[in-house]
């Protein structure tokens, strides 16, 4: 190797290291420890940069919500950005705070739900006349089991798309009858209160107020409360 070369080298060497003015105890650090034109090392500008967060924790907080509040527009545009651009990070981020949060979420759910009955009540309500015919259906099929008797389960849907009259008057059903679970009812034709099987041969359409008609005397169906 020439002299100029080993210069050279020495020269380059000597060129890439750099002694951060906070740490110079470290002696010379690669160049790449330090941002371009800094003279403390990254390590020693994370240190301060942590240690004056920590000191100002309340005046940052302070002057960013600030900040937000004077450019919400502006503010929420970027958040947005960020959502849309972040989908799955996000379902990710929410799904581990939730397991790390449970309890608190749980905790926060019944809080609000005692402070709230009556929100409670109407979703309650509405899922309910919603769901009419799985509620009624599970829980015929419940009561038939406690009897003893032969039960299925049941997708009243079927009983309702069934091309058949109402048993008891004997009446067809328009389409938007057939459907609708306030005008029609799928009843058991032997009651299960008379130990009938919950099954898809023993049940039938009725008109509603064919069925309360009928009334408790041979319907395993109690009246309905407010008509
Ligand atoms: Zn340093
Ligand atoms: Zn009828």
């Amino acid at each position: 190797m020439s002299r100029r070369n080993r210069e050279n080298i020495e020269y380059t060497i000597l060129m890439d290291l750099k002694t951060c003015t906070h740490c110079p105890e470290n002696g010379p650090q690669p160049l790449d420890a330090f941002r371009p034109g800094h003279n403390r090392c990254r390590e020693c500008t994370k240190a301060y940069q942590r240690a004056y967060y920590k000191a100002n924790r309340e005046r940052i907080r302070t002057s960013q919500a600030r900040y937000a509040a004077e450019n919400r527009d502006g503010v929420q545009a970027q958040q947005r950005r960020w959502r849309d651009s972040n989908v799955e990070h996000r379902k990710e981020y929410r799904r581990a705070h939730y397991e790390a949060n449970r309890e608190d979420y749980l905790e926060q759910a019944k809080q609000w739900a005692s402070e709230n009955p009556e929100r409670i009540r109407e979703h309650k309500a509405k899922w309910t006349s919603r769901n009419a015919d799985a509620v009624n259906e599970k829980s015929r099929r419940y009561q038939a089991r406690k009897r003893g008797a032969t039960v299925e389960k049941l997708d009243y849907s079927l009983i309702r798309g069934r091309d058949e009259a109402c048993y008891l008057c004997e009446v067809s059903f328009s389409e938007a009858e057939r459907f609708d679970t306030k005008l029609t009812h799928v009843d058991h034709v032997v009651p299960i209160a008379k130990n009938g099987p919950h099954s898809y041969a023993n049940t039938a359409l009725t008109h509603a107020r064919c069925n309360l008609a009928k009334g408790d005397r041979l319907s395993d169906r109690r009246p309905q409360q407010g008509g």
